[in-house]
């Protein structure tokens, strides 16, 4: 293989030097964080600077914050364990949230993957009274596009609803303010960010009525059972600590969709282009050529992108999504997430490009002669 360039950030992020030397640092301790004696003290005081700390970087209270085993389960926790009446949801919610609920009430979108805010306004005025929650992701995984969290807010105070945030993909790639934004609850992750898997938290205000989904020991207030692991929470502090900004991405992805665009006679089809979007985030199809399919050819030429969605089961499936954007298989099928991060370097976008270039071009070539 030529080379291996990592470019599929919004799945998991390399883990951070620094992060990797700071979780085995604190694989040295002994202490379980509830026990009273010093080791059970020392594996505390870990937990309760990162809390402060990962809070802090949030803009959120450190009492609001409960740590998890990953943001699916923060995601579960939030629709799950608060006797909700409805949830309303966008139709391109993260399956964490979509699948979270037997009953999703799904809000649709613009062709963009914004959120229509007169249907939303129409689902909240039908149920006023009753004990709704809206769940609306920050920023979304495949497109990157950025909802607008502040007038779904304003909706929601309106309407007397909660709003809960995924805000996975925001953390770390764009300012997120926990208490400017208005939201109820947040759940967020480590390891888009550099920081460890297997480790993520819910933010509550004291307001929500939330119980335990994971129930037993009375750990994070008897909001969440299990013994803390000190190792990765130490890890997401880091990762929290050593977060750099991102936003220099952005005229690097845009360079590399112009040229894709203008390769294509804009036939390649950008999403949410038109929107607010993450700086690091690319979603383009390349018409003609299932997105699969690409993902194997830019393995073997030594590039790491992605088919949407992480496929975490194996099955090739359209990304839902997508097709809830476009409303077109075709389209939805044909599309490949490219996705920067911190150890990302200029140079990387224009070798994938020459690669994107000439596997487009041989494909244009092939459908010639096929023709002839
Ligand atoms: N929400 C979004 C938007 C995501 O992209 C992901 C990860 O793929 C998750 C939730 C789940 O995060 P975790 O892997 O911490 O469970």
């Amino acid at each position: 293989m030529k080379q291996s360039i990592y470019l599929d950030y919004n799945s998991t992020a390399p883990l951070r030097p620094e992060v990797q030397a700071t979780m085995v640092q604190a694989m040295d301790l002994c202490g379980n964080p509830s026990s009273q004696h010093r080791d059970g003290r020392a594996a505390r005081k870990i937990i309760e600077k990162a809390r402060r700390n990962i809070a802090d970087f949030v803009d959120a209270p450190a009492e609001y914050f409960i740590f998890t085993g990953s943001a699916t389960e923060a995601n579960n926790q939030a629709l799950q364990c608060v006797d909700w009446d409805n949830i309303f949801m966008t139709e391109i919610e993260h399956d964490s949230i979509f699948k979270a609920t037997v009953s999703p009430s799904p809000i649709p979108v613009t062709s963009e993957g914004l959120i229509q805010l007169g249907a939303l306004e129409q689902k909240l005025a039908a149920h006023q009274g009753q004990k709704n929650l809206i769940s609306v992701m920050w920023a979304h995984n495949e497109t990157g596009v950025i909802q607008p969290i502040h007038d779904i807010v304003a909706l929601a105070k309106k309407y007397g609803a909660a709003v809960h945030t995924d805000a996975v993909q925001a953390i770390g790639k764009i300012p997120v303010s926990f208490t400017k934004s208005g939201v109820d609850m947040m759940s967020i992750s480590a390891h888009k960010m550099g920081g460890p898997a297997g480790v993520g938290a819910l933010i509550v205000k004291e307001t929500v009525p939330l119980t335990a989904l994971v129930r037993g020991g009375g750990q994070e207030k008897n909001r969440r059972a299990g013994t803390q692991s000190i190792v990765t929470i130490a890890g997401f502090d880091a990762a929290i600590m050593n977060a750099a900004p991102l936003e220099h991405l952005r005229a690097f992805h845009d360079r590399m969709e112009l040229g894709m665009l203008q390769l294509t006679k804009d036939k390649a089809y950008v999403f949410s282009k038109q929107a607010d979007r993450l700086p690091n985030t690319t979603c383009i199809t390349l018409p003609g050529i299932n997105n699969q399919t690409q993902v194997m050819h830019f393995d073997l030429a030594g590039f790491s992108v992605s088919a949407g969605s992480a496929c975490s089961s194996g099955r090739v499936q359209v990304s839902r999504p997508l097709m809830a954007m476009c409303r077109n298989q075709e389209i939805a099928a044909t599309a490949l997430r490219i996705t920067s991060g911190w150890d990302t370097k200029e140079s990387d976008f224009p070798l994938f490009f020459s690669c994107w270039k000439e596997y487009y071009q041989h494909h244009k070539s092939q459908q010639q002669e096929g023709s002839v």
